[in-house]
């Protein structure tokens, strides 16, 4: 896990270093601000005491009313004192991650460090589309319309210059009126400012994240050199990246759901996590099946990825065959299931998609569910 900080911290110094439109001196502040950027990860070095916290087994309210009481004393108890920067907002289970504008850090509890996000048996491919783009998010929330408000030590303070601001709010706000074009359900769109922080730290992961995979490729002997770059069960680096990455976003909503979360979550549906920059992805085009479409919305729109096509008798057999195997295995039901057969490749079943990634296998998810979620889009 150290060394996909690092390497993402790496590719993220070079993404500045070439950045097109920055000045130098804004990227000397911005370089500052990424070697400040402490990395919180698996657990606190202090362990937070729980000694007076009474919980009992039958007392449901109480151990909530109890909490809240904790919490508050612990929070007060603050007054007055230095700012301990070595304190955690999320517990270790926790399965999230975040970073924090004031203090200038990225944390990744222990929860997360699992399938479908990290894995150490598999490959790097696997774990940079996984956790790798988590790290990336929360590296570039450093960066987003609003952390970038915050300096290298977390004070509020412009560290760029006025032309450079001009330049990169210009450049968000094409971001904003992008995904102000993305729907969610019939005539619901999202909302590409309350959404624009979390998008801009997408963007971001997901690009550095390729980037660093590449790099820790090209260091490990090249492509096709055997673990690192080499094809594994059927697929290249840059594809096993990508299912990964859809793999981490795949869930199902109602549309009332899909509604209500479109108006108050600052982060876009699992859909438009992978969709709305899968497709500007640069990097794609060598890795996956894809064809080509017209350039719309920011920049250069890339090819939406389009799965081989499979007759659909054999979509819709591939389809069962692997729910009849979810329900057999249901202690694989939350790893990476894609690897668990060869069969699914590159005939796709209907119902089966990559969170965004029409097609493609998606069979990860919520620990919440009693059965895997399957989300699907039905086209391409
Ligand atoms: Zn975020």
């Amino acid at each position: 896990m150290e060394k996909l900080v690092k390497a993402l911290e790496a590719a993220m110094a070079e993404d500045i270093k070439q950045l097109p439109w920055m000045s130098a001196e804004t990227k000397v502040e911005a370089r500052k601000k990424l070697d400040s950027i402490r990395d919180k990860i698996g657990y606190p070095e202090k362990w937070r005491d729980y000694s007076k916290l009474e919980v009992k087994r039958d007392d449901l309210l109480g151990n909530a009313d109890r909490n809240l009481l904790f919490e508050e004393k612990r929070n007060l108890a603050k007054l007055g004192k230095p700012v301990d920067e070595r304190e955690w907002g999320m517990t270790p289970p926790t399965v999230n991650a975040y970073y924090n504008p004031p203090q200038n850090d990225i944390n990744f509890p222990a929860g997360i460090l699992q399938p479908p996000f990290f894995d150490n048996s598999m490959d790097p491919a696997v774990n940079f589309g996984g956790i790798g783009v988590v790290i990336g998010h929360e590296m570039t929330h450093g960066f987003d319309d609003q952390g970038s408000k915050y300096d290298l030590n977390g004070n509020v303070r412009v560290w760029w210059t006025p032309e450079d601001l001009a330049k990169f709010k210009e450049r968000t706000e094409c971001t904003a009126k992008e995904y102000d074009g993305f729907e969610v359900a019939p005539g619901q769109k999202l909302n590409g400012h309350l959404t624009l922080g979390e998008n801009t730290a997408d963007n971001g992961g997901i690009r550095i994240a390729y980037q660093a995979l590449m790099e820790t490729i090209a260091k490990g002997g090249g492509p096709g050199a055997g673990f690192y770059g080499g094809k594994k069960d059927g697929y290249t680096p840059a594809q096993r990246f990508f299912i990964s990455f859809g793999q981490v976003w795949c869930q199902n909503a109602t549309e009332q759901s899909a509604r209500v979360l479109a108006k108050t979550d600052p982060h876009s549906s699992g859909e438009w996590r992978v969709e709305g920059h899968g497709a500007e992805l640069r990097g794609v085009r060598k890795g996956f099946w894809m064809q080509g479409r017209a350039a719309d919305g920011c920049g250069q729109r890339l090819p939406h990825l389009v799965a081989r096509s499979a007759s659909d008798e054999l979509r819709r057999n591939e389809g069962e065959r692997l729910r009849e195997r979810l329900e057999r295995r249901p202690w694989r039901r939350f790893g990476p299931l894609l690897w668990v057969g060869g069969e699914v490749r590159s005939k796709m079943a209907p119902g089966l998609c990559g969170g965004g990634f029409a097609g493609l296998p998606c069979l990860t998810l919520s620990r919440r569910a009693s059965v895997c979620n399957i989300h699907c889009r039905g086209d391409a």
